[in-house]
Parts: C-alpha cells; sequence; structure tokens
C-alpha cells in the first residue's frame, strides 16, 4: 500500500527530501542566469519549499548563521556608478550579525558616494512598493502598458510589416496601371501586368490575414494579468525575480524598473522614455559609520517605473 515513486518502490524519506530541495518542483527551471517559471508546474508550495530551505540551511551552519538570502541579489545597480550592489555583512560589538546592500565599485575603486543599506529595511521598501504600486486599481493599467510595449516590439520585426509594405507597393503599382489605363495607354502587356498585380495583391491579402491571427494568439490581456496577479501571491524571492527587471539605487532614492515594458530595446533606434509610473515616500534609517550611528532620511522616494 502507499504511493509509490517511479521505479515501484515506496518513497523513502530520501525521495521526499530531493523533491522538497528541487527547485524545479515550486516550478523554477534556471538555464545559466536565466529563471523561468513557466517551464514547470508547481508542485509544491513556496511556502514549503522556503521554510525547508531555511531549516536544510540551519542544520549546515548551526543556530548562529540562519538561512540569509539577499532578495535583491543580482537585480540592483549603483546610481552613482551603474556597478551591481552587493551583499555584505558585519558584526558589531555586542555580535549582532548586520547585513547589508553596498556597492562594488566602492569595493573595488573606492569611488563611489553609495552609502551601504540595510538589507531588511532596503527589501521591505521594496516589496511595501511592489505591491502599492501594482495595485487593484492600477494593474489594468500596467497590463495595457505590457501588451502595447509586447506589440510594438513584435510590430518593428515582423513579417506582417514587411507584408504591409509589400501590399502598398503593389497597391500604388496597381494605380499606376489604372491610370494609364484611363489615359487610353491599353496593350497586352499592361494588360496582363495588371493581372499579375491583383494576383499578388490577393495572395498578399492571404498571408497579411495569416499574420494577423498568429498575432492575435500570441498573448492577450488576460494572459498578461494573469500573470501579474499570480506574481503578486508569490513569496517576496519568486515575486522579485518575475516581476522587477532592475533596482537603481542611491543614497536618497530607488527606482524600481517593471519587466516587460520597453526600458531598454538595442535594436530600436526609438527614443524609449522610461514612464515614470508612481512615486512613493518613505522613511529609512541607514548607518552611517562617521557620523558614529544611525542617521534617518525621512523622505527617501521609491519611484515605480513601467
Ligand atoms: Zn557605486
Amino acid at each position: 500500500m502507499g504511493i509509490k515513486n517511479h521505479n515501484g518502490n515506496l518513497f523513502s524519506a530520501d525521495n521526499v527530501y530531493r523533491i522538497l530541495i528541487n527547485e524545479k518542483y515550486i516550478g523554477i527551471y534556471r538555464h545559466g542566469d536565466e529563471i523561468h517559471t513557466d517551464t514547470y508546474p508547481q508542485i509544491v508550495p513556496t511556502e514549503i519549499f522556503e521554510i525547508v530551505a531555511s531549516k536544510i540551511a540551519n542544520n549546515k551552519y548551526g543556530k548562529h548563521k540562519p538561512d540569509v538570502y539577499y532578495l535583491l541579489k543580482h537585480k540592483i545597480f549603483c546610481g552613482y556608478c551603474s556597478n551591481p550592489i552587493q551583499s555584505a555583512s558585519g558584526t558589531s560589538k555586542n555580535g549582532e550579525v548586520k547585513r547589508y546592500y553596498r556597492c562594488s565599485g566602492k569595493v573595488n575603486h573606492k569611488k563611489c558616494s553609495f552609502i551601504p543599506k540595510r538589507k531588511d529595511i532596503l527589501e521591505e521598501l521594496v516589496i511595501d512598493t511592489i505591491y502599492e504600486a501594482l495595485n487593484e486599481s492600477n494593474i489594468n493599467y500596467i497590463t495595457e502598458r505590457i501588451l502595447e510595449s509586447h506589440k510594438k516590439q513584435n510590430r518593428n520585426y515582423s513579417t506582417l510589416n514587411l507584408l504591409i509594405d509589400e501590399q502598398k507597393e503593389v497597391s500604388s503599382q496597381i494605380n499606376n496601371i489604372m491610370k494609364a489605363i484611363e489615359k487610353g495607354i491599353i496593350t497586352e502587356t499592361t494588360k496582363s501586368r495588371l493581372e499579375e498585380l491583383e494576383k499578388k495583391k490577393i495572395d498578399l491579402q492571404i498571408k497579411i490575414e495569416y499574420e494577423q491571427s498568429q498575432d492575435r494568439l500570441a498573448i492577450t490581456e488576460n494572459d498578461i494579468k494573469y500573470y501579474l496577479l499570480s506574481a503578486l501571491k508569490k513569496a517576496p524571492r519568486l515575486m522579485i525575480d518575475a516581476l522587477i527587471n532592475k533596482i537603481i539605487l542611491y543614497n536618497d532614492k530607488a527606482e524600481i524598473y517593471l519587466k516587460y515594458t520597453n526600458h531598454k530595446s538595442p535594436d530600436d533606434n526609438e527614443d524609449h522614455q522610461d514612464f515614470l509610473f508612481y512615486v512613493t515616500s518613505r522613511s529609512y534609517e541607514i548607518d552611517k559609520k562617521s557620523f558614529g550611528g544611525k542617521i534617518y532620511i525621512n523622505s527617501y522616494k521609491v519611484s515605480f517605473w513601467i
């Protein structure tokens, strides 16, 4: 009795362990630096996965080193020198471990004016802003912007565009022949050329309609909205992976950029204006050694760009 594994044997503790530590079971597939969340279905709830991960980490390092994951890793960059912001920690005299995000440019060249930011406070600030910016009344608007940007990108490179151009060209050639006919210039050549062009125009129309139907199949407003809403329900680490493209940090402000909109498109010559969607102001506490302790910034500005 009981549930058997793929070898026909009963599940052992080891089988269960392997399932609980494999990211594939929470729907994550990594390929190099890319993370795909749509390749595998999620079988193990994220909350359970994270509890197990933290228990394993605790066992590994003993009770003094709990599982620490820097949620914003690989997503944050310094606003002053553009270098990645990296994780750091230090132990104070009373033995308390303090965790930070600091500029890697400062570590390497010591030239940057970025002041390290407290890990827990910064992460909370980012997460809160994401929830606020993507609230129920904003989500439709964000969906529209993503769809718009998706269509625009597709239109630039698609076969559809080429076909439409070709059809315009054929139509203008037909018009020229029609003008010639109106002026009484009719030869066998013009007649057969006209027939040829009319046939080509119909062929192109069929191809255009086919491409347009493909375009409609590609992605819908509902798909996007569903993706955004389910990303918001995920654990913070997965939510940030799914939604956030990058975060630019300064000493007095942070800029959070949503994925899937046109922040950068190297193949596109058009001027892409990042769209400032939402700004909030929060107080932020930093430890600044030269001041001999904590300082508070009361209006740490956090903006959300789509
Ligand atoms: Zn820097």
